[in-house]
């Protein structure tokens, strides 16, 4: 498909390459990650990895799902990282496959740490990370000159050792929208330490499921009523949360936006 694409690389025995896969559609696969399915011999993916880009995939490639979702005993980042060296070793071409961008909230950074401790060489390709690009897809700006000079993307689960990863109230004093990964664990509490940080009730609010997928869903809320709307509009994982003026400017334009699906 990309044959005389300039630019494009070998991929040689033994390599990893880290990619994204952005947040869904596979239209938003960049160059490089296609070329990747079209070469890799393992593809290491996560849950989150569309089922319509692993079909993109050469007819032969070995598919290995370490995703941690379905309530399932899931590998550890620990047993992740050895799958991926083993197949290195073994002189695979692996493609190690995640959802959005491998560098935002990925772990692609600790695998990149093993592979570079385990002497195998790595390259990494870059995606659509779903904070900026399925909000894009629904009409949400990540700024625009009228509401925001900054725009915070930030994970709302806890850290496994149960450490916050986010001081929310610092966060709301800035003053600037948030776009939250991994929110529905801790709406409540978020939307709580927020408000106590200084953002009024009615800041708006947009919750979007599964962006540029089949399953895609969209609600509007509020930081007051955001944990109601969200079980309401039965919004569950995976979902960004956008949180300020930037996630009520989708609503001035949705009737002149054709969208993609
Ligand atoms: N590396 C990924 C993020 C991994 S963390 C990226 O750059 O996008 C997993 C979280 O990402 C999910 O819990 C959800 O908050 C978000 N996410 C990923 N894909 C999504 C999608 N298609 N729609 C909504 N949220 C998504």
């Amino acid at each position: 498909m990309l044959d005389g694409f300039p630019g494009l690389p070998d991929f040689p025995a033994g390599e990893v390459w880290l990619a994204g896969a952005g947040p869904g559609d596979p239209r938003l696969l960049t160059v490089l990650a296609l070329h990747a399915l079209s070469r890799a011999d393992d593809i290491v993916h996560d849950a989150l990895v569309d089922a319509r880009v692993l079909a993109l995939a050469r007819p032969d490639a070995e598919f290995i799902k370490v995703g941690k979702r379905g309530g399932r005993p899931s590998p550890t980042q620990r047993d992740i990282n050895d799958i991926l060296i083993e197949r290195a070793r073994l002189g695979r071409r692996v493609l190690r496959l995640k959802g959005g961008d491998p560098f935002v909230f990925g772990r692609g950074w600790d695998e990149a740490r093993a592979l570079g401790a385990a002497g195998l060489r790595f390259r990494v390709i870059p995606g659509l990370t779903a904070g900026l690009a399925g909000t894009a897809m629904v009409g949400i700006p990540a700024t625009s000159r009228d509401t925001n000079h900054a725009v915070v993307l930030a994970a709302g689960h806890r850290a496994e050792d149960g450490r916050s990863v986010a001081d929310w109230e610092a966060l709301a004093r800035l003053g600037q929208p948030l776009i939250l990964y991994m929110p529905m664990a801790q709406l409540a509490e978020i939307a709580t330490a927020l408000r106590k940080g200084g953002l009024p009730g009615d800041t708006p609010v947009a919750l979007i499921h599964a962006a540029t997928t089949s399953a895609e869903r969209v609600a509007d809320s509020t930081l007051a009523t955001l944990p109601e709307d969200a079980e309401r509009e039965r919004i569950g994982s995976p979902a960004l949360v956008v949180i300020g003026a930037i996630a009520g400017l989708r609503r001035e334009l949705l009737s002149s936006m054709v969208g993609w699906q």
